[in-house]
């Protein structure tokens, strides 16, 4: 299985712009310090290995879209900015797909915030007779939200595919393209689902919009156990544990601290905090990880838990 992130930011995009990039070119210009290049290659190998990736790369722009590959159909959590992105992937390996027949595609979402749904309109599959797209989702408004979302006010372009919407209940396994599928309930206002996706003995956990509560309680019991033993867990760390403990209380989304506690508890093998706060820049954000990194350290120094921070375009093999 393969988990290939096209949208890592939460709440809205993050665009990147010149001066963003300025910024960027400066810190490598300047880190140089009159170093040679044998040739291409050894650029390419610079600019991935040596500089940080806040100078090389971007956080996350899209809002959340994550496919995982490894199934017998498309499998994708959540249809953000990054959808749209993932649609141009289709579109320049049409004929090259796997998957044989009409094309179809599991969409699960976490919820109908406008984040996670914004990229609908704009997932050419969608407009493509004879593709099938599946909905799963555990709100029952799934299909009006979406509707809405059509109405002439917003975008007016009316689906050719097969669109159908399936309604999962939390704590029951389902059979989808292949994998064994477990959704959860989080919280979350207007409430929120995370799911496990389990195939071949790897496990995949994407759980994003859900405010994790305090050490002890029934719900952190119910995360460890949910997050058991799982290969990759993706999980909301929105924000610096200050921010979650005095303005954003209640906003429902988690900080990087109960991310790693719970990981730890849980045995996760690789922690991808996601869902990253859309007004911090890369060189915070970077100081974000390192600072996460260490806490899990002192938490619990036996982990051998990697944690990293998710960006667009990041895949992993699991
Ligand atoms: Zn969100
Ligand atoms: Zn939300």
């Amino acid at each position: 299985m393969k988990v290939h992130f096209w949208g890592t930011r939460g709440s809205l995009p993050a665009a990147a712009n010149t001066l963003n990039l300025q910024e960027k070119m400066f810190g490598v210009l300047k880190g140089l310090k009159g170093r040679s290049f044998a040739g291409d290659e050894d650029i390419r190998a610079f600019a991935e290995k040596e500089l940080p990736f806040s100078l090389a790369g971007y956080y996350g722009t899209n809002t959340p879209c994550v496919e995982i590959t490894g199934g017998t159909e498309y499998v994708i959590c959540d249809a953000g900015t990054g959808i749209r992105d993932l649609s141009r992937r289709l579109a320049s390996t049409a004929g090259e797909t796997p998957h044989e027949g009409p094309r179809v595609f599991n969409i699960f979402i976490s919820h109908l915030h406008w984040d996670h749904i914004q990229g609908f309109p704009f997932f050419m599959p969608v407009y493509g007779e004879g593709n099938r797209i599946v909905i799963h989702g555990g709100h029952s408004d799934m299909e009006g939200a979406l509707d809405r979302q059509r109405e002439c006010a917003n975008i007016p372009l009316p689906a050719k595919a097969d669109v159908s919407f399936r309604r999962l209940e939390p704590g029951r396994y389902y059979e989808v393209a292949g994998f064994q599928v477990l959704p959860i309930s989080q919280n979350h206002p207007g409430d929120s689902y995370g799911y496990r996706f389990e195939i071949g003995g790897r496990s995949v956990v994407y759980s994003t919009d859900s405010e994790h509560q305090e050490e002890g309680s029934a719900d952190e019991s119910r995360f460890v156990g949910f997050f058991r033993d799982a290969d990759l867990v993706i999980i909301d760390a929105q924000y610096p544990l200050l921010d979650a403990f005095s303005v954003k209380e209640n906003w429902g989304h988690s900080n990087n601290i109960v991310a790693v506690e719970l990981g730890a508890k849980a045995g996760v093998r690789h922690l991808i905090l996601f869902h990253n706060e859309p007004t911090i820049d890369d060189p915070t954000l970077e100081t974000f990880l390192s600072d996460t990194r260490r806490y899990l350290k002192i938490y619990d120094p036996q982990s051998t838990m990697t944690v990293d921070l998710a960006y667009d375009g990041m895949e992993i093999e699991v």
